[in-house]
């Protein structure tokens, strides 16, 4: 009988692949075929609100693995549904269908996707307890696959799993040094005999998905620019990764808060899709830091544990996301946040969104995600606070906004990014600190370029008003500090008695 691996949309690679490597360990030593599919769902893109150049990044790597895999005589097979609930039939119908005795996935961590699998594993149950069943019956094997250290099993001494980050982080480098073997990566699979390759001649061709119109590029245009900054393949990810470990590594703990630079790996739609695996990755930090797996301040230099540390927050999140499930569900993982009243404000949405609301940090940050589908860390943490503290609007609609635009969107990531607090970034001050020549700042926003000196960080207040006016930049939207005191209020009185 057939052995099948499951792609999902956050492995989309042959290499250092848990759940393929299991599936073509399997099949080898079973002698059985090895085929892969992949379940195309465009009401799944859409109910996510997934972007035009995450959709297209998802289907050009589809495109990419299905030749790599063929290359192994091994076919990946694209299947559909195009509603959620169709899901599970569709995949128990093509392994009931196939022949196929043994399933293989990845782990995906978030609510509908757990749930869409313990519907699986009740199938495989079902089959095997009803004695009258003619279907025949299969396993499924479900993998840890996206982080080092598996989620959920980073504990506190009361043995419960960990959420805050400092804890973690010491808790995890540590586990590393004493087992830098949770590093080692896995082979791709191997060649499927000739024979396997006949009797799955008919699996060969399928015709890799194209994404769902709701979620097409506007323009050629906007896709070239966006495939020229993120192109995929596992092969393009180890060449952005090498060219950060040499060029940008040393020097990252200084940089990296400085959006100017570009000073950052750039690797997270690699990523979040799982075009190359953090354990690869992890592995290539290592030889640059002499063979160590100790990555901590006193194991490695400051821009090397620096940038691991940034790796450890991505795999918190998947803890996090384990062990706090509702914030996968639309709620803070503060509750107390569900109760704040929030504005309805569609103007200062609306210019939040556009990149025109007289803050020149926030509106450049804003146009950079809509140009380059990405936009720097630093810059996540300003507009998020902006729009949820200054202009107080729900955070959840720029979460879902950065969903529909960012390429490297990340439903952990996301949500502990967005995730509200006390803390009111002054972006006047940030970008003072941050960007001390203004450079992205006049990057992004043509009407400042010819601003001299510190006036472009707040132009409105240091310039005369005739001067000013010539720019054709609006005046800011909302007084900072006003509504920084507004916020304050609202949260501690909604939130007093929640
Ligand atoms: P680098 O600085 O080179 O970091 C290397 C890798 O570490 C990244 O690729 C990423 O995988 C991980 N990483 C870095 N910073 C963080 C962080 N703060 N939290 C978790 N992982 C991190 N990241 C996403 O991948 N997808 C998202 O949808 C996302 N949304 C965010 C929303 C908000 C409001 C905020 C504040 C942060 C968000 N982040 C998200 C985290 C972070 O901004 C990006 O991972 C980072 O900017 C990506 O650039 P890079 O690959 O050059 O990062």
């Amino acid at each position: 009988r057939n052995i099948l691996h499951w792609f999902r949309s956050k492995d989309l690679r042959i290499h250092d692949n848990r759940g393929l490597n299991a599936a073509a360990t399997f099949a080898k030593e079973s002698h059985a075929p090895l085929l892969c599919a992949y379940l195309n769902c465009p009401a799944e893109f859409r109910n996510h609100g997934t972007s035009p150049a995450r959709t297209d990044f998802i289907c050009e790597n589809l495109g990419l693995t299905k030749s790599e895999l063929e290359d192994l005589d091994i076919p990946l097979v694209f299947l559909e549904a195009s509603e959620r609930a169709d899901l599970v039939p569709t995949i128990v119908k093509f392994i009931r269908g196939n022949n196929i005795s043994h399933v293989f996935a990845n782990y995906e961590y978030e609510v509908d996707e757990l749930r869409r699998d313990i519907r699986i594993l009740e199938e495989v149950n079902n089959a095997s307890s009803d004695s009258d069943s003619h279907c025949a019956g299969f396993h499924v094997s479900l993998h840890h696959d996206q982080t080092v250290m598996e989620p959920g099993t980073m504990l506190t001494g009361a043995g419960k799993p960990m959420k805050i980050f400092t804890p973690y982080h010491k808790a995890w480098l540590a586990e590393v040094k004493a087992n830098p073997g949770l590093l080692d990566t896995v082979p791709p699979p191997s060649k499927n005999s000739p024979k396997a390759k006949k009797a799955l001649q008919s699996f060969f061709g399928s015709q890799v998905p194209t994404p769902p119109e709701e979620t097409q590029f506007s323009c050629e245009q906007e896709r070239s620019q966006i495939r020229k900054l993120w192109p995929p393949g596992h092969h393009a990810a180890i060449q952005r990764l090498n060219e950060f470990l040499n060029d940008k590594l040393a020097d990252y703990a200084v940089t990296r808060s400085n959006p100017a630079k570009n000073s950052t790996s750039r690797l997270s739609a690699y990523l979040s899709a799982g075009v190359i695996s953090v354990r690869e990755v992890l592995s290539e930090v290592r030889k640059h830091n002499s063979g160590s797996a100790d990555f901590s301040s006193r194991g490695a230099d400051a821009g090397l544990s620096g940038w691991v540390r940034e790796l450890v927050f991505r795999e918190l999140y998947r803890q996090t996301t384990m062990t706090t499930p509702h914030t996968a569900m639309n709620l803070p993982q503060n509750l107390k946040f569900d109760f704040v009243q929030w504005e309805n404000d569609e103007e200062g949405y609306d210019r939040w969104e556009n990149g025109t609301l007289g803050v020149p940090f926030v509106d450049a940050g804003m146009r950079q995600i809509k140009a380059e589908a990405y936009m720097h860390n630093r810059l996540r943490m300003n507009v998020s606070s902006y729009l949820y503290c200054n202009l107080l609007v729900d955070y959840r609609r720029g979460e879902r906004y950065f969903a529909e635009t960012l390429i490297d969107w990340d439903l952990n990531n996301n949500t502990q990014g967005w995730e509200p607090s006390y803390t009111v970034f002054n972006p006047v001050s940030q970008a003072e600190k941050n960007d001390p020549g203004g450079e992205y700042i006049r990057q992004w926003i043509p009407e400042l370029r010819n601003v001299k000196g510190k006036a472009v960080f707040d132009p409105y207040h240091r310039l005369d008003k005739k001067e000013f006016d010539k720019l054709g930049y609006p005046e800011p939207y909302v007084d900072w500090h006003e509504t920084k005191q507004r916020a304050l209020e609202r949260f501690k009185s909604n939130m007093k008695d929640a």
